[in-house]
């Protein structure tokens, strides 16, 4: 019995994410009284570093047809190498690879699953773990009567705990199928942390009244050193680009912080929000529905409220 816990890795890097799958890996072995193991496809310089987060051996596979994510080939080898170490329990980082990744794991290993758990796993009746559901406003406990189970953990959940050592990784005898995906071209946004990897996230909504107006606002990110985000709307009229659109139809996010100006707080745009563990509200209208969801409220302008909020910032910062 083992825990296989998938890496994410990418540019020739692990994710942040990888760490904090194989953290909740590694406390999950201990529960299920048993060693973590990970496995890393393709290209990752830092893969041995998995050691020092509780990986007893770090599985690495650096085949030219694994170096570009396609899930149906990573899903393939992964769930041979799951079979060849007899793990129990498959863990995954709830990112874009592990959304695509665990219903493809599930049916090769006929094993129970569970996307976005944000719980350790409980014995006390079979296994079990929590995920939140109706766009946060309420906890399911999934019961997985499986003998294999394939859990994906959410993001920002189980920050990553150094417990041990690098290890040196090793390859394993599996058998690669060819791509049956050909990437043609990998566009990366480059120098900002990636939306669902960030800690400080400065969001902005239609508010903003016009892009040009969006420089009060980068300034507030970058005093922060926060990512920056958007409601739907801002990236429908073109003002962001879509990859910072955050909710229901965006990317979902769980951040430290999440300050909302000028958003109103529509359900659609909660549902990818209402995780983050502090949300600060700045909104004129006193009764939008957003100030219900918030932490910290600041009923105000936001040209006015802005501005004085960084240099606040700024002279905090300084002293
Ligand atoms: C199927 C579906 C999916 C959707 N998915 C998403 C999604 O994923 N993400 C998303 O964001 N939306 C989504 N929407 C749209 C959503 O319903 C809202 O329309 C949208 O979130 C509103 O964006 P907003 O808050 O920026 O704009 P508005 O609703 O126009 O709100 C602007 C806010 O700014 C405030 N404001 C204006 N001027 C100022 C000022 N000077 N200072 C301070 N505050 C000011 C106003 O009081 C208001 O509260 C979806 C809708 C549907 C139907």
């Amino acid at each position: 019995m083992a825990v296989l816990v998938y890496a994410s890795n990418a540019e020739g890097k692990l994710k942040k994410s990888a760490f904090e799958a194989v953290t909740y890996g590694k406390k999950a072995a201990s529960i299920l009284g048993c060693d973590v193991h990970a496995i890393v496809l393709g290209a990752a310089d830092d893969a041995g570093k998995l050691g020092e987060f509780g990986a007893s051996k770090v599985f690495q596979l650096n085949d030219a047809n694994l170096s570009n994510f396609d899930s149906q080939t990573h899903a393939n080898v992964v769930a041979q190498v799951a079979d060849k170490i007899g793990a129990t329990l498959v863990v995954c980082a709830h990112d874009s690879f592990g959304k695509s990744l665990v219903g493809r794991l599930a049916v090769r290993l006929n094993a129970g699953t569970v996307s976005g758990a944000n719980s350790l796993p409980s014995m006390d009746n079979g296994f079990s773990v929590t995920k939140n559901v109706f766009s946060g406003k309420a906890v399911a406990t999934y019961h997985v009567s499986s003998e294999k189970r394939v859990v994906s953990v959410m993001g920002n959940t189980f920050p990553p705990e150094a417990v041990g050592s690098a290890v040196q990784p090793e390859s394993i005898d599996v058998t690669i199928p060819a791509n049956r995906v050909r990437v043609k071209e990998v566009k990366t946004v480059k120098g900002t942390v990636p939306l669902p990897e960030a800690e400080l996230v400065v969001s902005a909504g239609r508010g903003v009244k016009d892009p040009g107006n969006w420089g009060i606002i980068q300034e507030l990110a970058d005093t922060l050193a926060a990512t920056t985000a958007c409601s739907r709307p801002v990236a429908d009229m073109g003002w962001r680009p879509h990859h910072e659109h955050v909710g229901q139809t965006g990317v979902a996010i769980r951040p430290n912080l999440y300050i909302a100006i000028g958003i109103s707080g529509a359900i659609q745009h909660l549902a990818g929000v209402n995780q983050s563990k502090t949300i600060v509200v700045i909104n004129k209208d006193p009764e939008a529905p957003f100030f219900k969801a918030a932490d910290y409220g600041i009923v105000g302008d936001l040209f006015d409220v802005v501005p004085k909020l960084t240099a606040a910032i700024k002279k905090h910062q300084s002293s």
